[in-house]
């Protein structure tokens, strides 16, 4: 085989050309790349995990709690995110409830606002089996 820089004939198997040292490709493999290793902390949530916790944020006031709690948590900073944006989504529905009351309440139509509420409530009863 010959270097195909300067032509001058290689051992075959060398790396490196004895005439003019260019590079002939033949690298030793590259030792196995060390096991990636996530830290405890940045552990993936499966999605029973984000069904799991939603669930609980969804109880009235231990729900509230563990909102609070993990929050706060530094043992699972996934959870901890997604904790805080249940809180966001909270406040979303939150402005948007205050919005909805504000326009009626500014535009004088609180009356038919509640009429609505109340429709809603008793033709959900309606649908109960009971
Ligand atoms: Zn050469």
């Amino acid at each position: 085989m010959n270097c195909p820089v300067c032509g001058a004939p290689v051992k075959e198997g060398t790396a490196f050309c004895e005439s003019c040292g260019a590079n002939l490709g033949i690298s030793k493999r590259a030792a196995a790349p060390a096991a990636i290793v996530i830290p405890k902390e940045y552990k993936p949530l499966g999605p029973w995990a984000y069904i799991g916790w939603s669930l609980v944020y969804s109880i009235p006031i231990v729900g509230f709690i563990f909102l609070i709690v993990n929050s706060f948590r530094k043992d699972n900073l996934n959870r901890r995110n997604y904790t805080r944006s249940y809180w966001c989504a909270l406040l979303i529905v939150l402005i948007l409830l205050a919005l909805t009351f504000g326009i009626a309440a500014a535009t004088g139509s609180m009356d038919e606002l509640m009429q609505i509420f109340e429709n809603s409530f008793e033709q959900a009863q309606s649908g109960l089996p009971y």
